[in-house]
């Protein structure tokens, strides 16, 4: 059987594992991936997803000269309202005094397309489509995984094959989880109202509900909808007809974007989150989703894995540039101290959310209520959630 040679095996061409491939053959490394699904141009494949990029993302997006491209798909994000049950009880975010925008809004098979688009010119990486890792060998200086045709044969393996990774169940890594019992709903539609670049979190009883603001589609106003609930009523939702689905969700937007007039396409995920009780094994690397998942709350998964991928890309440079051979325990155990607490504190953060706005009972609703007022007032305490959410803290 062919065995291939490679730095850098990624399992998993997803929106971690393709720019961790990207940002990795920059500084020179061969790298190899092999992504189980065909080809990425199958339409039938696309994820109709949005992304919210913060601006720290941004900015390592900019550092390997990929903004550039992903920029031209995205709808900046220039004020937030967060609204706890109705318009009169909010908080209002905006960034005049980091003259930046508060986040970016891209499809994700845009983001994908882009990177595929210059995963294409980049000479030392190999893509596989459709394959699937049969066995992994450690020989106590390299990895080898075996495919139906072939091996590859590696200093260090990235694991981005995303929660339900099967690099980690291969190895029986540990993980805490959560299962919320829930589900999102994202609604992509057409409204008659210009978003002025807002973006609208509802707190309800049930769970969020996000509306986040797309580039328009010629003259048509585009946004996307995030809504969890509990499974039962997002699947009787999405059962619906478009027209039922419109008049509930025009009831729920409180008119902020004015009638809802066509949806464009509607998708549903579970929601469950988990970490990784370690980010590696020998030679081996978590990152994003196979390390941790979160409730969608404060759209951050892909952003804190994006950090993971930001914390390899430096410790890969400072590693070639020593000259030394990537993926040692040394090294391991350094993306680990990088990396474990983040994720720990965003498993945390995003839980407790979700459940402070779940509460609803005449005490807790006067001391959320109260508490909300006060963020409204407080510059510092407002600076401090908008930093935290844009990733610049
Ligand atoms: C409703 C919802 C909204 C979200 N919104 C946001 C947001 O606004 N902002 C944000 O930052 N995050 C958001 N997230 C989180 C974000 O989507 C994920 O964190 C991100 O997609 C993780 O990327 P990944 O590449 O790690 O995993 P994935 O996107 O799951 O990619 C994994 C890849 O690995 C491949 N694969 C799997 N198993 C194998 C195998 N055995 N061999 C080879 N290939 C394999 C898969 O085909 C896939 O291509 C949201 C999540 C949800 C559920």
């Amino acid at each position: 059987m062919k065995e291939i040679h490679s730095n850098i095996n990624i399992i998993g061409g997803g929106l971690i594992g393709a720019v961790a491939a990207y940002s990795l053959s920059k500084l020179g490394n061969k790298v190899v991936v092999l992504e189980q699904k065909p080809k990425f141009n199958n339409k039938k494949n696309l994820d109709k997803r949005t992304t919210a990029i913060s601006e720290g993302t941004k900015k390592f997006l900019e550092e390997i000269n990929l903004w550039n491209e992903i920029s031209k798909y995205s709808e900046p994000i220039k004020k937030i309202q967060i609204i706890d049950r109705y318009q009169s009880n909010k908080i209002y975010f905006d960034n005049q005094r980091r003259k930046s925008n508060l986040g970016y809004i891209v499809k994700n098979e845009f983001i994908l397309h882009c990177l595929y688009k210059k995963l294409q010119n980049q000479k030392n990486v190999e893509i596989f489509n459709n394959v699937s890792v049969k066995d992994i060998f450690y020989d106590g200086n390299n990895i080898i995984t075996k495919q139906n045709k072939f091996y590859v044969n590696t200093n260090i393996l990235l694991a981005s094959d995303g929660k339900n990774s099967s690099i980690r169940k291969f190895f029986k890594t540990p993980i805490y989880r959560k299962d919320y019992k829930k589900k999102a709903i994202v609604i992509n539609f057409y409204h008659a109202k210009n978003h002025h670049n807002t973006a609208y979190e509802f707190f309800f009883k049930n769970g969020p509900l996000a509306i986040l603001p797309m580039q328009n589609n010629k003259s048509d106003f585009q946004s996307s909808i995030v809504w969890t609930n509990t499974n039962k009523f997002i699947n009787s939702l999405f059962s619906l007809d478009d027209k039922k689905i419109i008049s509930i969700l025009n009831e729920k937007t409180q008119g902020s974007l004015g009638e809802i007039k066509k949806i464009i396409t509607k998708q549903t995920f579970p929601l469950k989150a988990h970490l990784n009780s370690k980010f590696f094994e020998n030679r081996i690397i978590y990152l994003g989703d196979s390390a941790h998942s979160f409730h969608p709350i404060a759209g951050q998964g892909w952003n804190l894995g994006m950090q993971d991928v930001e914390s390899l890309y430096y410790l890969v440079k400072k590693y070639n540039s020593l000259g030394l051979e990537l993926g040692d325990e040394i090294f391991c155990k350094e993306f680990q101290k990088d990396n474990f607490f983040k994720a720990y504190r965003l498993y945390q953060i995003t839980d407790k959310v979700d459940s402070v706005f779940k509460l609803d009972n005449t005490i807790f609703n006067h001391a959320r209520f109260s508490a909300i007022n006060l963020i409204e007032k407080s510059k510092k305490l407002k600076n401090q959630i908008s930093d935290f959410a844009m990733g610049v803290n």
